[in-house]
């Protein structure tokens, strides 16, 4: 506005508004996304255990590793979906291992892959500072959302099997919604179906720029769940913590309203 020509009356009128507004203050918080593998389930260890379990030896597994997150950034980029990523990568990994002379069964990818889910299963473990840390969240009133980048319905048998699917108000899973992390589009869609704005949100997860500079760069507070992975450079604004007893007290302190027992948000 041009203060100096307004009139009198105007200028009182702008004075008046500044005087009454509300002075700024960290918003709510009403969401909290959490990724899944290796943020809530301990996902790489169950992954290891599986694949040597399964090929009989256990030093493929940064080769799986590897075939994987090419595979995988196959899919966040849009050039395949999830059903033919895991054919694919499989075939990859088999025809890998045939190079050095490992000629290991089963060899159709498709059978390989349901018994390396099926191992998978027997060895998934929750990290010991997962209960507590939801237990927390919940009794703070906030809402819960897993989102996570892996593909169809066995995230959320994961999260029954362990017993964590009475803590989520939602599962986001990549495969279903054709739209991975860290695309915006992904950490929007959650607080879409849940009713927030995504100021009034933070996502967890222990993938940096996956996770954590992805949920930033959508609004959301980005916090990276730093298992012993570092160092690594962190953009500014981009928290860190090393285990999820450390979430409550980060939250506390950047969000307003939240971890007061007797003053649920509304839902
Ligand atoms: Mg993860």
């Amino acid at each position: 506005m041009d203060f100096a020509l307004a009139s009198p009356t105007e200028q009182q009128a702008v004075v008046s508004r500044l005087d009454h507004r509300e002075p700024w203050g960290p918003p709510n918080l009403r969401l909290v996304c959490l990724d899944i593998d290796d943020t809530l389930i301990d996902f790489t260890a169950a992954g290891r255990h599986a694949l040597a379990a399964l090929i009989g030896r256990a030093d493929m597994w940064s080769l799986w590793e590897r075939v994987t997150e090419e595979h995988v950034a196959r899919v966040v980029a849009g050039e395949i979906d999830y059903a033919s990523m895991h054919r694919r990568r499989t075939q990859y990994f088999l025809a890998e291992l045939a190079t050095i002379g490992m000629l290991v069964e089963p060899r159709d990818p498709a059978v390989f892959e349901q018994r390396r889910k099926e191992l998978l299963r027997r060895y998934w473990r929750l990290f010991d500072d997962v209960v507590p840390c939801l237990e927390w969240l919940a009794a703070a009133g906030v809402r819960l959302a897993a989102v996570t980048n892996a593909s169809g319905a066995h995230q959320r048998a994961k999260l029954a099997d362990l017993g964590l699917a009475r803590f989520f108000d939602h599962v986001a899973i990549a495969g279903e919604l054709g739209v991975a992390k860290p695309d915006p589009v992904m950490f929007h869609s959650v607080c879409l179906t849940i009713g927030c704005d995504p100021a009034e949100a933070a996502h967890v997860g222990d993938k940096l720029d996956t996770d954590a500079v992805g949920a930033h760069q959508a609004g959301l507070g980005g916090v990276w769940l730093d298992r012993g992975r570092g160092p690594a450079t962190v953009p500014d604004g981009v928290y860190v913590i090393n285990t999820l007893a450390e979430l409550p007290e980060l939250l506390v302190c950047e969000f307003a309203r939240v971890g007061v027992p007797g003053v649920p948000l509304p839902r």
